[in-house]
């Protein structure tokens, strides 16, 4: 007998989040329980409103694939057989849930199940999002327990936004453009930018402009990740000629199961791999962080953004996650 429970949770952002797509001040989350021989697997579910998912139709999905599960030990192949077409939010809400049970009921945490070894965790990035000069400053400023920062663009002050930055700090730096430029603003940017010694830029274009991506990889002097343009396994091969890495979120791409399949045809065709996140709370943070020691890059900071975090899981410790060491997830209630 398998069961799921779900509720949505309003995470509330430390800041306003200004993006090239819009601000706000909150993201909804869900958190699904699946409960099965007495044991509880937590996962959680952060829709992207981009691609038409909410909360509520994360639940949907989530009752709709939990309905199709017979065996939920079987995790490798479970989550993504029941999937439904369009919510990998909730498609990874229910692997994570199914992993963490597998974990509790063997008594390991995941990444002893999936034999990762937990010492080689890359530093996690801090986001910086786009504000005034002095908001700017004052997040930096915050932010100096980080080694690596990620700063958002994508508007007419996004020089003077860097400058700011660099005036606090001579951290590495990575810029998310979140597909706000064109081809020739793009070419002009990546020139100041790498004077301003930024290591990596995501997405500088709007996703479906894979030609102009491939123009500008020839001409670009920094290594360019995909974000947008790439979702699924399925995605990476045609983007090796236009990107030189990928960031791999577990919201976009259906969970840890897939994670993994991108995580080796990223590698077999050459690419860097980045782990990214939305905002969530430590419980998906933490199913991330648990294969974060295979990638090259680590961005999850999505709950040190929030002010409400409803778990303890993974912590920053000197720039990098430490994992916890409890069985599955090893997530707890904070309560
Ligand atoms: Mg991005």
């Amino acid at each position: 007998m398998i069961r799921l429970r779900h509720h949505a949770i309003d995470l509330q952002l430390r800041h306003t989040f200004r993006l090239a797509r819009g601000d706000s001040d909150s993201r909804r989350i869900l958190v699904v329980e699946i409960e099965h021989d007495g044991l509880i697997g937590n996962g959680e579910a952060a829709p992207i409103a981009r691609y038409g998912q909410d909360a509520a139709s994360a639940a949907r999905a989530a009752e709709a694939m939990v309905a199709q599960i017979d065996d939920p030990r079987a995790f490798e192949s479970a989550a993504a057989r029941a999937a439904v077409a369009g919510e990998p939010a909730a498609e990874a809400a229910v692997d994570m849930a199914l992993r963490d049970l597998a974990g509790k009921r063997l008594g390991a945490p995941l990444y002893e199940l999936m034999g990762i070894d937990p010492s080689s965790m890359p530093v996690t990035s801090f986001t910086i999002g786009m504000d005034t000069p002095e908001v700017v400053e004052e997040k930096v400023r915050e932010a100096a327990g980080f080694e690596v920062l990620k700063v958002k663009m994508g508007s007419e002050d996004d020089r003077r936004l860097l400058e700011t930055v660099r005036s606090v700090t001579d951290c590495p730096v990575r810029v998310d453009a979140n597909e706000g430029w064109a081809l020739e603003d793009a070419l002009a940017h990546l020139e100041w930018l790498q004077e301003l010694g930024v290591e990596l830029v995501e997405q500088p274009l709007p996703a479906d402009q894979h030609a102009e991506m491939c123009e500008l990889k020839r001409q670009s002097p920094l290594p360019l990740f995909a974000d947008e343009s790439v979702a699924r396994a399925e995605d990476i091969p045609r983007l090796a000629e236009a990107f030189d890495g990928i960031n791999i979120k577990l919201m976009k791409c259906g969970g840890l199961g897939e994670a993994l399949r991108m995580i080796h045809v990223a590698r077999a065709h050459g690419l860097k791999i980045m782990l990214g996140c939305m905002v969530e709370s430590s419980l998906a943070i933490t199913a991330a962080a648990h294969i974060a020691p295979l990638v090259d890059y680590a961005d999850l900071d999505g709950n040190l953004l929030i002010t409400n975090d409803p778990f303890i899981g993974a912590e920053v410790s000197e720039g990098k996650l430490v994992l916890p060491s409890e069985p599955g997830l090893g997530v707890r209630d904070r309560r």
